[in-house]
């Protein structure tokens, strides 16, 4: 079991509490577009600030790749959260600076502090053990409640809770694993919907869902990957060639179970054979055509309406559904109405008594954009970490986190 905050010690007043939150928030002009991720930071901040902790925050942002980057710095993020939690919140260059651990040791109860963006070091992502040593000096005691980057071995995620104790496991995290540990012995039927893009990474979690799942609905770029994998022509599509083999044999071991598209939505750019979505001069057409008739010239970006229908029906009577992947296109709106009418179907499941869960960046934003969100039972907050977990039930950030608790015993 991971520990929690309620099972910290008593006594937090005036203790600096490094907490790694997950801001990793879209901007926009120097300003976040999306405070999503920050409100869902707030109970933990709230618990500490009652407390009379004073929380010191970690967070990447972006992929800077190591290197500072000013285009990816946190300071936006600071207003946006003291507007927020009501608080002031200072910011500090770089995370693991003297100025930051001056900064920590002056902080004032009720204050809130914000350190740089940890990816601009090269040293977090290779999980370096002196940076997270340099880390762990800006707290007393070490709060994990990045939902979304539990699945990796950062030293901002795992490397400070190997140096810094106590450590916990926040209320955000903690009501991720709720939601997602219902999903383990899931009531049945457990209907699972997977698409998106980022076949490369899904498609072995996909696998392992064929022993849980009663239905697996697959769209999206991953359903082109597995149309193409049954000999289908699917033209400009965006398919993972590198994941055919898989894809193949998921389908020799759970064609029972495994629905893909019988129709999709294509954008036929007359003279555009080939071509990538975006640059193509002349007229584009948008057409639902069978799934074994898309043209060398077509990009099948959306389940087409039969299959929509079909999918929307597979879910009626569901007990149990867990999405990830949007089905199409959904930014654009001509390429929409097959992730709304997904989400429109988890909703009514949801009304019927189905534990309904989305997980993933861009399937969370297009349940938002439905305006569905409060109308699941939960929408995660990190689909990377959500896969890992569903399928291993393991993350490398709650290890780290129970590992201590290991060394200094139970409770202790
Ligand atoms: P999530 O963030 O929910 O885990 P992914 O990142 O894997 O999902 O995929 C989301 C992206 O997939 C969206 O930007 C969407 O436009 C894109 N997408 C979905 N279907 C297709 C498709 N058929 N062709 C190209 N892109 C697609
Ligand atoms: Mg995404």
């Amino acid at each position: 079991m991971t520990r929690t905050l309620s099972e910290l010690p008593a006594d937090l007043a005036g203790k600096r509490a490094l907490v790694r939150v997950d801001y990793n928030v879209p901007l926009d002009a120097g300003r976040v577009a999306d405070a999503t991720r920050i409100e869902a930071s707030l109970p933990t901040l709230r618990w500490l600030l009652r407390r009379g902790a004073r929380p010191v925050l970690l967070s990447h942002l972006g992929r800077p790749g190591g290197r500072p980057d000013p285009a990816l710095s946190l300071s936006p993020v600071a207003p946006a959260l003291a507007g927020l939690l009501g608080t002031e919140v200072l910011f500090s260059a770089p995370c693991d600076g003297e100025d930051a651990l001056r900064a920590s040791r002056e902080l004032k109860t009720g204050q809130v502090l914000l350190v740089e963006n940890t990816r601009f070091l090269p040293g977090e992502t290779a999980n370096d053990e002196a940076l997270a040593g340099r880390l762990a000096r800006l707290g007393d005691f070490f709060v994990n409640d990045a939902f979304g980057t539990l699945h990796r071995a950062h030293a901002s995620t795992t490397g400070v809770p190997a140096v810094l104790s106590p450590s916990a496991a926040g209320l955000l995290v903690e009501r991720e694993l709720e939601a997602l540990s219902a999903l383990e012995r899931p009531r049945r039927p457990f209907v699972v919907a997977f698409g998106g893009a980022k076949i490369g990474d899904k498609i072995e979690l996909l696998r392992r869902f064929l022993e849980r799942a009663d239905l697996i609905l697959v769209g999206g770029a991953m359903a082109n990957t597995f149309l193409r994998a049954q000999g289908f022509e699917t033209g400009a599509s965006l398919v993972e060639e590198a994941a055919l083999d898989l894809a193949r044999s998921i389908l020799s071991a759970g064609e029972d179970r495994i629905r893909l598209p019988t129709d999709v939505m294509v954008l036929d750019r007359a003279g555009g054979e080939g071509e990538r979505a975006g640059k193509v001069e002349g007229v584009e057409n948008v057409d639902s055509v069978p799934a074994d008739a898309i043209g060398p010239g077509m990009a099948a970006l959306d389940i087409g309406p039969a299959s929509r229908a079909r999918y929307a029906d597979a879910l009626r009577g569901c007990a149990a559904f867990f999405w990830n992947g949007p089905m199409g296109l959904f930014e654009d709106p001509r390429f929409a109405p097959g992730t709304f009418a997904i989400a429109q179907a988890a909703a009514e499941a949801t009304a019927a008594g189905a534990f309904t869960v989305i997980g993933g960046g861009d399937s969370a934003a297009a349940v938002r954009r439905a305006g569905l969100s409060d109308r699941v039972s939960h929408v995660c907050t990190g689909g990377g970490a959500a896969l890992e977990y569903l399928s291993t039930g393991r993350l490398p950030g709650l290890d780290a986190l129970t590992k201590r608790i290991a060394q200094t015993g139970p409770g202790g």
